[in-house]
């Protein structure tokens, strides 16, 4: 089913984020966390391609694995990684296995590599793919503007060329802080950008992944949150609790504020995912 069709027929939409292996010895393991993520009926899976596009082929086969399990999924694909018989391959594996939703990044190469140049932004590969099949097509966006743009104004900008090139919604960076969202979308709005944005939160369940996830993201952490992780990082099962209590919270707000659609980038993690859909389940409903 196509994530646009998803997100006009339900009040509430929660989606989860699964991540493929390196090694195909690796992708039993990942077909089963697909289906522990799967128990949890959530409204799509999304699944992440790798930075420097050699585990492509593992994205397709676990969105297909999604499908298997009766969840919409939602493929990922990068332009950094991408050229025109790249991405013919890909589509053609994707609609071969039903998977009706991609969602088009530009990525970022990894260790100074060079990037495969056919495809410069994401807004030129959601063009090509919209030219070239039946897709659901959806963006990156960021609460508190990318990191190379100049302005969040900037980026906004370029988020409506985004959607004019086929996007029809858009999934945020993780942020820890919702008034950065709510500014953000009061900003996306007057620009007359007319698509959803879900919400992307990431639950922080131990001190060294906040670390690498910030420095990757650029995202600020404010102090409250802070607080948590000098308090209860070196205490693994707390850091836990407290990361699950803190992702169940903000996604309480963003509800209560209207912010109805909400992806939790579960990190592999089914267990964490659980929790957070246990704590809001007579919410969702
Ligand atoms: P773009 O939309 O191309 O934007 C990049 C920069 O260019 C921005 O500064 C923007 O303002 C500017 N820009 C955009 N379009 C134009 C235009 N037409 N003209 C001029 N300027 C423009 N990376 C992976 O490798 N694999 C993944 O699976 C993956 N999944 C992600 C999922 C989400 C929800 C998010 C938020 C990020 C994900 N990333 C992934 C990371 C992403 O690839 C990087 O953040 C990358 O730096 C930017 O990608 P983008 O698609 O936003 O790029």
């Amino acid at each position: 089913m196509k994530i646009s069709d998803i997100i006009a027929s339900k009040e509430i939409t929660v989606s989860l984020e699964i991540f493929p292996p390196k090694q195909g010895t690796e992708l039993e393991h990942s077909r089963k966390l697909v289906a522990e993520m799967a128990k949890l009926s959530p409204d799509f899976i999304s699944v992440t391609y790798g930075a420097a596009g050699t585990t492509a082929r593992f994205t397709a086969e676990l969105a297909d694995e999604v499908e298997r399990c009766g969840i919409a999924s939602l493929a990922h694909v990068t332009c950094v990684s991408t050229d025109e018989e790249v991405l013919d391959n890909y589509l053609a594996s994707l609609k071969a296995n039903g998977i009706e939703n991609i969602l088009a990044l530009r990525g970022d190469m990894p260790d100074g590599r060079e990037p495969k140049k056919v495809y410069t932004h994401a807004s030129d590969l959601a063009t090509a793919i919209k030219q070239k099949g039946d897709f659901c097509i959806g963006g990156a966006c960021y609460p508190e503007g990318h990191p190379e743009a100049t302005s969040v104004s900037a980026d906004i900008d370029a988020l409506k060329i985004k959607a004019e090139s086929g996007c029809e919604f858009f999934t945020t960076q993780m942020f820890f802080d919702n008034d950065i969202m709510y500014s953000f979308l009061s900003k996306f709005q007057r620009k007359g950008i007319n698509i959803p944005v879900i919400a992307g939160i990431m639950p922080i369940t131990n001190a060294r992944q906040l670390g690498r996830s910030v420095a990757l993201s650029g995202t600020t952490v404010p102090r409250r949150f802070r607080e948590i992780v000098e308090r209860f990082g070196d205490k693994p099962l707390a850091m836990r609790q407290a990361g699950i209590a803190f992702a169940t919270e903000q996604i309480i707000d963003l509800i209560a504020n209207g912010v109805n659609n909400i992806h939790i980038y579960a990190m592999n993690k089914p267990d964490v995912a659980a929790e957070i859909l246990s704590n809001i389940s007579e919410i969702r409903k």
